[in-house]
């Protein structure tokens, strides 16, 4: 897994690698431990402000999720590199099921569908997908989605298991540019779990710490009219993650 490699190369971190010369490597340890100390005797921004913390670092972020990896074979479609990245997709899975049953059922299916991330309702989240490879949880969109989202239909995504669904829906850019998380859910059948909610906040700050930007979030039902996710009742939330990165704007 490379996440490490990723989070760097997305946000231009400078981390150094090992240096063949010991000499070298002493010196820039030495620039390293100076620059740090200045860090932690600057007490304010020298305008009587308070000294800003550091933010988390996506490792940190990922570690306090408890992240369950459970990669899957199948639902590996291809490359998708941070460059490729724009939107994080939700969904509702419309059904009660604990994320570990949800990515067994997937894998038993053979449809080789499936998202990165399954959020279940105490707040637990099963990964089945690596970010820097397409899942297929968006599938097609509708006529023109491709030009509306940005998105482009190209030679990344293998496309194993892909059955056209009409001429109504024939836009298929979005997995190559796309996180899919699914949040576990039945649409109409109450609220989601604050546990939940909290999760995907910080499921989401992740992915953008990973990344070094915020992806556009939408849902699965903007892309393809017609399909229930995510539900009537996640509307306030969706527009909440759209303009303030949480589900209460907070
Ligand atoms: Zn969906």
């Amino acid at each position: 897994m490379c996440v490490l490699a990723l989070a760097c190369a997305a946000s231009a971190c400078s981390t150094a690698g090992p240096s063949a010369d010991p000499a070298e490597e002493d010196a820039f340890d030495e620039t390293k431990l100076q620059a740090t100390d200045d860090l932690l005797l600057d007490e304010s921004d020298g305008r009587g402000n308070p000294p800003v913390s550091p933010s988390p670092t996506p490792e940190e972020l990922r570690a306090a999720l408890d992240i369950v990896e459970d990669y899957r074979p199948g639902f590996d479609h291809g490359e998708k590199g941070p460059e490729h990245q724009k939107y994080i997709m939700l969904h509702d899975t419309e059904g009660e099921s604990a994320p570990q049953d949800v990515v067994d059922f997937w894998d038993g299916n053979g449809n080789l569908v499936a998202a990165h991330f399954v959020v279940g309702r105490d707040g637990s989240i099963v990964q089945c997908v690596p970010l820097d490879r397409i899942a297929h949880h968006a599938g097609f969109g509708d006529a023109g989605h491709n030009a509306q989202f940005g998105v482009e239909d190209e030679s990344r995504d293998d496309k194993r298991g892909v059955v056209p669904i009409g001429d109504w829906a024939p836009d298929y850019g979005m997995n190559s540019h796309s996180v899919g998380i699914e949040l576990v859910h039945v649409g109409g059948a109450g609220e989601y779990p604050q546990a939940q909610l909290e999760a995907l906040d910080a499921l989401i700050a992740y992915i953008d710490a990973y990344y070094g930007f915020e992806s556009a979030v939408t849902d699965h039902k903007a892309w393809r009219s017609g399909n229930s996710d995510t539900s009537p009742e996640f509307a306030a939330y969706l527009n909440n993650y759209q303009t303030t990165r949480t589900h209460d704007g907070g």
